[in-house]
């Protein structure tokens, strides 16, 4: 089995796992132990967080709300940078989790051109920061958010789980350079992780009370529902000369609470003993920004006006999920898999 990258050994500092016969029967929905969620304050960290606790986990939050919300969680809150070793291990310390969520990273594409030095700090070194005093503690297992920008851009769509991974952007650099971190640590030290390459994240809490809060918004779904609540006069699509369906780009857009549940059963499954886990997380429909736009007219009952402008740089035409590993390995299927079930959540 490809995917399985590491699994058990003799590793400095971590307990010897051993892959048993129940391994295959554990129940992959429910992580084993408290949980610390490095960013657990932002958009899909808050999710899980909530996610976590309608799951009975024990969890706290380590996030120095730089762009999170502290009132977006109820669960102990730590505030405390990644830049800080000290910090981090008096959070590993107080909390002693089983395991790490890692949610914080730098994720603008544009800013990561202009300014890449932020996103090499801030992925690449606080995420050695935190891994490093991980090993300290002795806490093995982490997932971490990862996304289908390493792959760069697609010689094949739908993309397949084992896609060439090409960054075209520092961005995924630097989320590349984070997973071949884990995947030496892994090799060297025992780690146990799991790199979850996401599609593109939308969507709102199912249960309500929390939903997605960026300053600037950049992303398609919130600016076309702040159309349509009148906040912004319109829309801009940017490119309509793709070779897609209607011209304008494809996306496949996955609910922030799937994510959440991928990122409950990739522990889980780590936590099992099951070996280490690189696979994305997308729902393998594809919808073009028209199609997203004419979807939320439907929902909301608003015009929502649209105006073609020029290609964003670095957009690919389509980016859409191939492959099943998430589905095969954590038995992870998308409830919220129809993009108007996402829209109107975040509606
Ligand atoms: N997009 C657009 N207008 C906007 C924002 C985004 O046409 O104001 C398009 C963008 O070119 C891309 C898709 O919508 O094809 C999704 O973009 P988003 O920024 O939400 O996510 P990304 O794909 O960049 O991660």
């Amino acid at each position: 089995m490809a995917w399985v990258l590491a699994g058990s050994g003799r590793r400095r500092g971590y307990a010897v796992h051993v892959m048993t016969s129940e391994a295959n029967s554990i129940d992959l929905t429910q992580p084993q132990g408290p949980v610390l969620v490095v960013g657990g304050a932002g958009y899909i960290g808050s999710h899980c967080v909530a996610l976590l606790q309608r799951r009975g986990v024990e969890v706290a939050v380590f996030d120095d709300l730089s762009t999170g919300h502290a009132e977006a969680i109820s669960a102990p809150l730590v505030v405390g940078s990644l830049g800080d070793r000290e910090a981090i291990a008096a959070a590993l310390e107080a909390h002693r989790p089983s395991a790490v969520i890692h949610f914080a990273a730098k994720c603008y594409v544009g800013e990561s051109v202009t300014d890449p030095a932020i996103y090499y700090r801030e992925n690449v070194h606080y995420t050695w920061n935190l891994l490093e005093e991980m090993r300290a503690a002795s806490v093995s297992d982490i997932v971490f958010s990862s996304t289908c920008a390493t792959y760069g851009e697609p010689r094949e769509v739908p993309i397949p789980d084992d896609h060439p991974q090409d960054p075209i952007n520092p961005y995924g650099r630097t989320k590349l350079h984070m997973e071949h971190m884990m995947r030496d640590y892994s090799r060297a030290y025992g780690m146990r992780y799991a790199a979850l390459r996401y599609f593109n994240a939308a969507g709102a809490a199912t249960a309500g009370g929390i939903g997605e809060d960026h300053s600037p918004e950049t992303h398609l779904i919130p600016l076309v529902l702040e159309v349509a609540l009148g906040q912004r006069e319109k829309i801009m699509v940017f490119g309509d000369d793709y070779e897609t369906r209607d011209g304008t780009c494809i996306r496949d857009y996955i609910h922030v609470d799937d994510l959440g549940d991928a990122h409950l059963r990739a522990l889980a499954h780590l936590q099992a003993g099951r070996g280490d886990l690189e696979c994305h997380l997308g729902t393998g429909n594809g919808f073009t920004v028209m199609e997203i736009i004419e979807a939320a007219r439907e929902i909301t009952g608003q015009a929502i006006p649209a105006e073609v402008v020029a290609r964003r740089e670095g957009d690919p035409a389509m980016l859409v999920a191939g492959g099943s590993r998430a589905f095969d390995v954590l038995g992870w299927r998308p409830a919220r898999g129809d993009v108007r079930d996402v829209i109107r959540d975040a509606w």
